[in-house]
């Protein structure tokens, strides 16, 4: 597999800054609604539950979003120290391909595969 270039490398540490900030942003926007629904007002039964079930899913996605912004923050943090872009499992460079649509990835695409499917 090639090595990145610099021209791919900064690219991609764009692309991860953008990817920060939109993720810190999706997290400061959920933020205000995630407070408990007993501290609401005026909700009957029904919209309470309703109310309840929205929450339940907006805090599974800030789990999934800080878990991703953790990611990210790994990978700039590797980019800082030249060793961006490659695969943590075997070490090899992870393809420009797969960074352009998932700029965090740890792993190659063959020990991602292979990682799920154990
Ligand atoms: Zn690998």
């Amino acid at each position: 597999m090639d090595e990145l270039n610099d021209q791919q490398r900064e690219e991609l540490i764009k692309d991860l800054e953008d990817l920060e900030a939109s993720l810190i942003e999706l997290l400061d926007l959920t933020q205000s609604k995630t407070k408990p629904v007993s501290l609401r007002e005026n909700i009957g039964r029904l919209s309470r539950m309703d109310e309840m079930h929205n929450q339940s899913i907006l805090l599974a996605n800030r789990t999934v979003t800080s878990n991703r912004l953790k990611a990210v923050k790994i990978a700039l943090a590797h980019a800082n120290d030249g060793n961006y872009g490659y695969c943590e499992e075997c070490g090899n460079t992870i393809a420009f391909r797969r960074l352009k649509a998932y700029p965090d990835a740890s792993m190659c695409i063959a020990c991602k595969g292979s990682a799920e499917s154990s």
